[in-house]
This record gives structure tokens, sequence and C-alpha cells, in this order.
């Protein structure tokens, strides 16, 4: 049997195209990059997956139907090259593809909808409404390679610690945390909402005696505000153990982020490079800094903030300027913490909350939880809420629920701090904010 391509095969990708091919036939596949005809000879150069090969067609070496085929070529047309690779100083990787055979597998429309070779990036609307083609430049397909390996550590840190992972329901009954922050649904003859975060259920996993679980997905918040760090869909990095508390999931945060922080500066140094971004491997502990200090500090650069608020955009970027790359926020009021949060004992207007943070930008938040019924369902009224619409979380805690804790981390908003992108939209392939739902 045949297939489409027939006899049409690639033999290489760009990058793999060397001297040590010099002499031999090879067959590559991309997209038209770049096109300089100077009468006597034609320039290309192709471009693939991870690289640039430059095709070269002196008129003196190539057939006259090869001539006119390269003539016919237009920027982002999809083509085939094949040809014999010979060396040249001038071109990516030190060769050069004088072509013999060369196919046009998908004419490009002109003109394009943007430009993917521009140095300088376009307006992030422009780039976004063509998004396809916006990561064909190497600057924004290097961002969703590092996110890429970002996933790929967290998932191997959870299963070299002994992690299940989970998936739970995003199309949920009632709220999480009672926000407002809620996409209702319909659903058939009922309202629905998009899950905020899987907050309660991973918290019933621990009922489960599964012990750990993670989950990394979707969380939907309808988030009023167009922010640089807010998306209304985002993905979450969550992560829920039992017979732990919230130091030793600090701990579980801590020693993640430096595995990705590790990961990303080893196996991702080219596309750190053509981030040009400068990523520091921040070595462990963090900085843990008390709520109560968080507000001096804040007060102290001249925002100001009441203790028991939360922190303002303000007082993100004063704590942030005084702070260097990761650290923890600890001791948070239990007032402006979820009611899932476990008070502290001997002095319950502090709770076991924490927040990490990368200068000003809030990475994850966390916490003991409350394992005990009777609390919880104190806590849920004392937050204005209703127990009886967390009928099926709290049957839970009444059967054998251990102590636990967890967090979440944005997976976004980490991938910001890894590439050093400052729009969270940089990081998401098809963002949703308040102004965008499509592409
Ligand atoms: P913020 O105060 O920055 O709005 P939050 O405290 O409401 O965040 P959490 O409910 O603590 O957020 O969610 C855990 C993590 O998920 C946050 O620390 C953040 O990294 C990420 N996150 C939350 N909301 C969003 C969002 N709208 N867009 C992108 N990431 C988000
Ligand atoms: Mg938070």
């Amino acid at each position: 049997m045949q297939g489409l391509l027939n006899e049409l095969r690639r033999t290489h990708f760009s990058k793999n195209v060397d001297i040590n091919l010099k002499d031999q036939e090879v067959l590559i596949m991309g997209w038209v990059h770049e096109i300089r005809d100077l009468g006597g000879i034609i320039f290309i150069l192709i471009r693939d997956k991870d690289g640039m090969l430059q095709v070269t067609a002196p008129s003196k070496e190539v057939t006259p139907e090869v001539l006119e085929a390269l003539r016919s070529f237009r920027k982002e047309s999809v083509v085939a090259v094949k040809g014999k690779v010979q060396e040249s100083g001038r071109a990516p990787n030190g060769v050069e593809i004088i072509p013999s055979e060369v196919t046009i597998l998908n004419p490009a429309n002109q003109p394009l909808p943007m430009d993917p070779t521009e140095k300088v990036r376009a307006e992030i609307d422009t780039r976004l409404d063509s998004r396809f083609m916006d990561l064909r430049k190497q600057n924004v397909s290097s961002i969703f390679k590092i996110k890429s390996q970002m996933l790929h550590t967290v998932r191997n840190f959870f299963y070299e610690n002994d992690f299940t992972e989970i998936n739970t329901p995003k199309l949920v009954a009632s709220a999480t945390e009672g926000g407002t922050e809620l996409f209702p649904i319909t659903y058939f003859e009922k309202e629905a909402f998009l899950g905020q975060s899987p907050q309660l259920y991973k918290q019933i996993m621990m009922s489960s005696g599964m012990d750990r679980v993670f989950e990394i997905a979707q969380i939907f918040r309808a988030e009023e505000h167009d922010t640089l760090r807010h998306l209304n869909e985002a993905i979450s990095i969550d992560m829920e153990a039992s017979f732990l508390d919230d130091v030793d999931v600090m701990k579980i945060l801590e020693d993640m982020i430096h595995k990705v922080l590790e990961d990303i500066s080893t196996k991702c140094s080219k596309e750190l490079e053509i981030l040009e971004h400068d990523l520091k491997v921040q070595k462990t502990p963090f900085p843990v800094v008390k709520y109560d200090d968080a507000v001096d500090i804040v007060n102290s650069r001249d925002v100001e903030m009441e203790w028991g608020e939360d922190l303002s955009r303000a007082a993100e970027k004063a704590l942030g300027e005084s702070m260097e790359g990761f650290y923890f926020l600890t001791d948070w009021p239990s007032e402006i913490k979820p009611f899932y949060v476990m008070p502290n004992k001997d002095n319950p207007i502090n709770s076991h909350a924490f927040d990490l943070m990368y200068k000003d930008l809030e990475i994850s938040s966390g916490a003991t939880r409350i394992h005990q019924y009777d609390l919880l369902v104190e806590k849920i009224s004392e937050k204005g809420l209703n127990p009886d619409a967390f009928g099926s979380y709290l049957k839970a805690f009444e059967y054998g629920m251990p102590p636990h804790a967890g967090w979440g981390v944005g997976a976004d908003r980490l991938t910001m701090v890894l590439t050093g992108s400052n729009n969270i939209r940089e990081t998401v392939l098809f963002p949703r904010d308040r102004h965008r739902l499509t592409p």
C-alpha cells in the first residue's frame, strides 16, 4: 500500500544535516523562510521543527525545471527539497543543499497575515489572531518547548515521589470556595459551573487512602479584570498529601521548583538562549517571610497595607522589589484564606496557609487543610456559605479523613518565570481572557 506521500520521504531534519553528510543526498521538508533570487543564483532558507537549512541553486549547476520550481516558491509555502549536501562557510550548520528535485506540497497564500520572520515582536493581539504563524518563530515556540519540559519534569517528580496522577471533573455543581469567579453553564435542566479548582476533589481523595495525589488540568475563573497574570482558563498543577502538614508540602514544592529550574537550565539551554533569558537555579531552602513581616515591608516602602488585608497589586510590587527570586509567604490571617485552611491552634487568627511568590508574582497557594468535620462545617458557615451545598464533600470527612496538606501551582505563571515573559498570554497557546475566545 502506498500513502499520500508515496516515495517522497524526509530523510533528515535540518538540525541533523551537517558536514558529516558532505556529498550525500538528503531530502528535507519544511516551510520557505526566505527567498533571495540574485539571477544567476537563488538562495532559499527552508525552516523545519528545530532549525533552518540553506538551499543554494546556481543556475549552472541545477536543471531548468528545478530553477523554475524554485522561482515559484512563495514565503511560508510547504515544500520538499532533495539535493546534495555541500560545505558552505556562510550558511547555517556550515552546509547547503544543491537541489536536484523540488516539490511544493502546499502553497501559502500571499500576503501573509503576519511576518513570521520578524525579529521585533508585533502587537500581541495581531500575533494571537494568527497564532499558528506566530508559533513558527523560534522565540515563540521556545516558550512552549520550555513549558513542555517543565510539565515533563513535574510529572516525573511526582511519580518519583510516589504520587498517583488523578483526573477530577471540570463540570461541577457548586463553587469550590463560593467565590464569584465562576462560569455558569447549562447542564441539561440544571445550572452547573466550570471547575475553578480541583480543591474539593483532591481533598475527598485523601479519604480514599490513596495518600498522595496530583493533577495537572485546566481551571476556569471568571476574572473580570484584564491583567498580565490572570487568564480565564489556566493550567493548575495540584497536589494533596495525607499525614503531612504545611511545612512538609512547602518542602515538596521547593524541591519540585528546584528540579524544574535545574532541568530547564540544562535541557532547554538552546531555548533560553533564543529567548535571551538568564535563568538562575535558585538554591533551596527558599526564604520564608511571615505575613506580619510582609505587612511591615510593604508599609516601609510607602504602600499602605493594613494587617488582615490581602496583598494588593501595589503591595505585591513593593514586596517583590525587596525580594529576589522565589520566597514563601507564611502565617496568613485565617480571615482572608478559604474555609478549608487550618487555623493555627494557639492563635486561630493566623492559619497554616502559605503562598509561593516569585518577586511580585504569586506562583502557588497551599496549606494544611482542616480534616475535622465539625470545624470544617463551622468554617464554611463562618464564611457565609451554606454547608448543605457541600454535602458530598463533607461526607468524606465523616468516616476517616486523615490530616492532610497540599498546594496548587499556576503552570502558566511558572512558565512566565522560566521564560522571562511578563505577559501570561505569551505562555499559553490559545489564551482565554476578558476579550478573547478565539482562536
Ligand atoms: P491571584 O491572587 O494572583 O489572583 P489566587 O490567590 O486567586 O491568585 P489561587 O486560588 O491561590 O489563586 O490559585 C492557585 C494558583 O493558580 C495561583 O497561585 C496562580 O499561580 C494560579 N492562578 C490562579 N488564578 C489564575 C488565573 N486567573 N490565571 C492564571 N493563573 C492563575
Ligand atoms: Mg492564592
